[in-house]
């Protein structure tokens, strides 16, 4: 039994499986573009509205 999963960088279906080193990613270009997405996105997290809403009053300066 195989479980196929999309690669969330490219959406490409990924056989999940020990032997593939990436998964849930098709390949490492894909994985690496993920974390730098990641480091990207930091500043400007799409949908983070509610939890700066419900933190701003007790956390003026976010420290990172
Ligand atoms: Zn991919």
């Amino acid at each position: 039994m195989t479980t196929t999963v999309q690669c969330p960088t490219c959406g490409a279906p990924v056989e999940w499986k020990t032997e593939n080193t990436y998964r849930p990613f098709c390949s490492e270009r894909c994985k690496l573009i993920d974390l730098g997405a990641w480091a990207a996105e930091e500043h400007a997290i799409p949908g983070n509205d509610l939890e700066d809403e419900m933190f701003s009053g007790d956390l003026p300066t976010r420290p990172h």
